[in-house]
């Protein structure tokens, strides 16, 4: 469980605090897909490197498993906690089963050669992602898609109860990026892990998510489900649009107006 209690994040220039956001109290239960929500620019990814401790917030507590994050050794998070980036991986002459293996790493003390066990769990995440077949494919000549899922199934190598991605289908087409969502959240409820996932891409958060966190600049961030937050008028608020309103009682919960 990732408890987050009056957190404010952001930047520090020249001695002063540039906030992004402030005033976060935020909950993040095993067995649930969080999508964290918002435009460009308000915060997402500030939020999920400060959450992961790779960026340090200007005020608040952020406690993983009841553990202040920032007390934690590296090899301590790296057991509890996953992270997924967007950026594309430049690495050369290393196979998609190299790079599964790497996640391994915070529970094996050595590492270099893949020993047979090892080798079939790594079979296991690659089946989970559907990309047995690439398991001798360097990483570098795989699709946007492919890499994405080999990149999950590194996350699932480090076999940690939370997982957090940045924008996991920034750079897919639709069908490969409804079957990332709809393989996060299976993974979510069946294997019980936390699951966060920022996403610019608010159709496809409505579709998936458990819960939604709803970062912008008009409101503090807003917490629910996707028929919550479009039964009290939150998405209509942050997003109005006159080409297309919110609607709760459609399971494709967005309508065009005309
Ligand atoms: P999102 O991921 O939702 O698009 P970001 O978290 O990347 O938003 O950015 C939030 C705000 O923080 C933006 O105004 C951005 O310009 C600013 N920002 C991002 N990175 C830095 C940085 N390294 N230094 C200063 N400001 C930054
Ligand atoms: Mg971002």
């Amino acid at each position: 469980m990732l408890s987050i209690n009056y957190l404010s994040i952001g930047y520090n220039r020249k001695g002063k605090n540039i906030v992004v956001q402030s005033d976060l109290n935020l909950l993040l239960n095993s067995g649930e897909l969080v999508c964290l929500v918002g435009p460009n620019g308000s915060g997402k990814s500030t939020l999920l490197r400060t959450l992961a401790g790779l960026q340090q917030p200007l005020s608040g507590q952020i406690f993983i498993d009841d553990e202040d994050i920032f007390s934690l050794s590296a090899r301590q998070k790296a057991l509890r906690l996953a992270m997924v980036l967007t950026e594309r991986i430049d690495i050369e002459n290393t196979t998609v089963e190299q790079i599964v293996a790497m996640g391994m790493q915070p529970h094996t003390s050595w590492w270099g050669t893949i020993s047979s066990s090892q080798k079939k769990k790594i079979n296991d995440y690659l089946e989970f992602v559907n990309l047995q077949a690439f398991k001798d494919r360097f990483i570098n000549k795989l699709s946007d898609g492919e890499r994405q899922r080999a990149m999950i199934a590194r996350a699932l190598a480090q076999d940690t109860p939370h997982i957090f991605l940045d924008e996991p289908t920034a750079h897919l087409d639709l069908p490969n990026r409804i079957e990332i969502m709809l393989l996060l959240r299976h993974l979510a409820h069946s294997a019980d892990k936390a699951i966060l996932i920022s996403t610019h891409e608010l159709e496809i958060a409505l579709q998936v998510a458990d819960i939604i966190w709803l970062l912008s600049n008009e409101l503090p961030v807003q917490i629910g489900t996707p028929a919550e937050l479009i039964a009290n008028g939150t998405f209509e608020r942050v997003f109005n649009s006159e080409n297309y309103s919110f609607i709760a009682d459609n399971e494709y919960f967005i309508k065009l107006k005309k």
